[in-house]
C-alpha cells in the first residue's frame, strides 16, 4: 500500500486536498466515527446524526467511484475510541508509506495530529484546506500590523479577489459595498416564510438516529423530525430551495425574529458548508446569478455574499491567527456560571425561551437569536466566556471550533478586547422588541426597567454599561451610551443598579 488518507467528519468534499493526486488502486481512505470526537462536548443529537449519516453516505459515494475505504461505524465498545487509535491500527495492518490528511478545523485536534508522526513511525502530511477562499498566509498578511481587525475591510479585499458583485472596472455593484441599512425590517407574518429544505431520513439516517438515541441519550436536543440533507446532492437542492424561495426576502428580514417562525428567510446552509457538503463559492455564485436574473434584489444578495465571503472567512482567519491563546481570553473579567436555563429553556423571558427551545428542537437558531438574545444575555450577565463558548459549540448543527469560538468569544462576549468587533453588541429589551413580536407574549414588560415585572434585559444593560466604564467610556462608538447613562437622575441610576443586582442574584429564577 502507498498511502493512508484520513478524511474527517467535516471534510466530506470530493475536492478535498487530501485526495489530490491520490491513487485509487494503492491508497486507502480511512474514516471513523469515534467516541472521543462524538463526546468531547455535549453535541446536540441532531448534529451527531447529521455528521455520522453524512459520513456514511460520503464513504458509500467514494466506494461507488472506485475508492477503497476502511470505515469504522460508531459503537461504544469499538476497540479504537480515538482517531489516533484508529490510524495506529490501520498503520499496523497496512504498513503504508505515509499518512495524508487535510488540516482539521480545530486547534485541539490539529495539535494532536501534528504530533502523530512521532508515534506512528511514518511521515504525516497535513495539507492546507483549500475549500476556504482565503488561506492562512493571505489572512495573516492582511492582518499584519493592524491593531484591530475589521470585517468590512477584509470583505472588500475578498470581493476584489473573487470578483463577486464587482463591475468590470473594479467597483462594487450598485455603487456600495454594503446594503446593511436596508436589512432591518420587522417581520409581521407576511410574506410567509418558506421553511427549510427537508429530506426524509433514508435507511442509513434512520439507523444512525436509532444509535444516537441509544448511545447519546444524555446529550442535548432531540432527533425528532430530523430533516437535514446528508449528501452533497441534497445540500445542492437545499441551496436551490434557499435561492428560489428565501433569498429574495433574506436581506429585508435578516435581523428579524419571530415568536411563531423558527427559520424566517435564512439559508440554513451552514451545517452543509461546514461539513463540506456544499462549496462556499458555489453558494455565493448561485446567489449572484439570482440577482443577475432579476429574481433577488441586490440588498439580499450582497447581504448573503457578505456573510459567507466576509464573516465566514474572517472568523476563520482570526481563529487560526490567534489560537491557542485566543480561547483563554476573558478581557471583561467575567466570572458567572452559565445559567441552567440555557440547557432547559425553562425561563419566563420569552425571547430566551423561544431561542433555546428552537435550538433544542432544531439544532439551529438564526444569527440574530444567537447574537442578540442568548449571546446578549450572556454578555450582559457577565457569563464566563469558556462556559458560553462550550454551550454554543454543543448545541448547533453547524458548530465547529474555528467558527464558533470567534463568534462567541469575540463577537458576542467581547472577551478579546475588541480585536474582532469595534464595540460590544450589548442591547436592552428595546432592540428585541423592535425586531420581534416576543415581548407581547412575555411575562416581563419591555417598557419597564426597575419594577418586579420589568424586562431583565433593561436593567442588566445599564449594569453592563456602568460596570464596564473603564473598558468602554473612551470607545467613540459607546460615548452616547455613557452620556445617556450619566444624564439619568441619580435615583433612577440607583434603582436600575439595584434591580440588576437582584436579577443577577436570582438569575436561575428568571
Ligand atoms: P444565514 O444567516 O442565512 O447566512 C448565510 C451563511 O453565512 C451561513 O450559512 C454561514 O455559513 C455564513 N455566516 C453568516 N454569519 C456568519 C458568521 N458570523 N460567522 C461565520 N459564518 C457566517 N456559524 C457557524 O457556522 N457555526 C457556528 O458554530 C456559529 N456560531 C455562532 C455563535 C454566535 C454567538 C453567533 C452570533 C453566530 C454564530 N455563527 C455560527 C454564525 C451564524 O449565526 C450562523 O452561521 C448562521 O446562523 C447559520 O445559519 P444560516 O445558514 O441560516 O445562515
Ligand atoms: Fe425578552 Fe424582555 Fe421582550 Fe421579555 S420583555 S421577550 S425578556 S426583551
Amino acid at each position: 500500500m502507498a498511502n493512508l488518507i484520513l478524511i474527517l467528519g467535516d471534510q466530506l468534499s470530493t475536492t478535498l486536498s487530501a485526495l489530490e493526486g491520490a491513487d485509487q488502486e494503492n491508497d486507502l481512505i480511512v474514516m471513523a466515527e469515534v467516541h472521543e470526537e462524538a463526546s468531547y462536548t455535549n453535541h446536540h443529537k441532531k448534529k451527531l446524526v447529521l455528521v455520522f449519516s453524512a459520513m456514511r453516505h460520503f464513504a458509500q459515494e467514494l466506494e461507488k467511484h472506485g475508492w477503497r475505504v476502511q470505515y469504522q461505524p460508531y459503537h461504544p465498545n469499538n476497540p479504537a475510541q480515538s482517531l489516533q487509535q484508529v490510524i495506529a491500527t490501520a498503520v499496523q495492518q497496512h504498513q503504508p508509506k505515509r499518512l495524508i490528511t487535510t488540516e482539521c478545523g480545530e486547534w485541539r485536534l490539529h495539535r494532536q495530529i501534528s504530533q502523530w508522526h512521532k508515534t506512528l513511525g511514518i511521515p504525516v502530511e497535513i495539507r492546507p484546506d483549500t475549500r476556504f477562499i482565503c488561506s492562512h498566509k493571505e489572512f495573516a498578511e492582511w492582518a499584519d500590523g493592524k491593531k484591530q481587525l475589521r470585517m468590512e475591510f477584509f470583505y472588500r479585499e475578498m470581493r476584489k479577489k473573487t470578483g463577486l458583485l464587482m463591475t468590470p472596472d473594479g467597483q462594487p455593484e450598485g455603487g456600495h459595498w454594503n446594503y446593511d441599512a436596508d436589512n432591518r425590517k420587522k417581520w409581521t407574518g407576511k410574506p410567509p416564510a418558506p421553511g427549510p429544505f427537508r429530506v426524509e431520513p433514508d435507511d442509513i439516517t434512520q439507523a444512525v438516529i436509532k444509535q444516537v438515541d441509544e448511545h447519546f441519550s444524555e446529550h442535548f436536543g432531540t432527533t425528532d423530525d430530523f430533516h437535514f440533507a446528508v449528501t452533497a446532492e441534497q445540500a445542492q437542492q437545499a441551496l436551490e430551495h434557499f435561492i428560489d424561495f428565501a433569498l429574495p426576502c433574506f436581506g429585508d428580514y435578516q435581523d428579524a425574529m419571530s415568536d411563531t417562525e423558527d427559520w424566517l428567510f435564512h439559508a440554513i446552509l451552514s451545517p452543509y458548508l461546514n461539513a463540506g457538503l456544499l462549496d462556499p463559492m458555489d453558494a455565493c455564485k448561485a446567489a449572484v446569478r439570482s440577482w443577475h436574473s432579476g429574481q433577488a434584489p441586490l440588498n439580499a444578495v450582497e447581504g448573503f455574499v457578505r456573510q459567507i465571503l466576509g464573516w465566514r472567512e474572517f472568523v476563520r482567519g482570526i481563529y487560526w491567527l490567534l489560537m491557542p491563546g485566543y480561547a483563554q481570553e476573558n478581557r471583561l473579567g467575567n466570572t458567572r456560571k452559565l445559567p441552567w436555563f440555557y440547557w432547559t429553556g425553562d425561563t419566563k423571558m420569552r425571547c430566551m425561551h423561544k431561542a433555546i427551545d428552537a435550538t433544542y428542537r432544531n439544532a439551529y437558531a438564526h444569527h440574530i437569536q444567537r447574537l442578540m438574545v442568548t449571546g446578549n444575555f450572556a454578555l450582559l450577565a457577565g457569563v464566563k466566556p469558556e462556559e458560553i463558548c462550550d454551550w454554543y459549540l454543543a448545541v448547533y448543527a453547524d458548530a465547529y471550533d474555528w467558527v464558533e469560538l470567534p463568534n462567541v468569544l469575540g463577537m458576542v462576549m467581547h472577551a478579546d478586547g475588541g480585536y474582532l468587533g469595534s464595540k460590544p453588541y450589548a442591547a436592552s429589551g428595546k432592540y428585541i422588541h423592535r425586531m420581534s413580536d416576543h415581548c407581547a407574549n412575555c411575562h416581563y414588560k419591555v417598557n419597564k426597567a426597575t419594577e418586579d415585572d420589568a424586562c431583565p434585559f433593561n436593567a442588566l444593560y445599564w449594569h453592563f454599561i456602568d460596570r464596564h466604564r473603564d473598558d468602554f467610556a473612551n470607545n467613540h462608538r459607546m460615548g452616547m451610551m455613557y452620556r445617556n447613562w450619566d444624564k439619568q437622575k441619580p435615583e433612577r441610576r440607583e434603582a436600575l443598579i439595584k434591580r440588576a443586582n437582584w436579577l443577577l442574584e436570582h438569575i436561575e429564577e428568571l
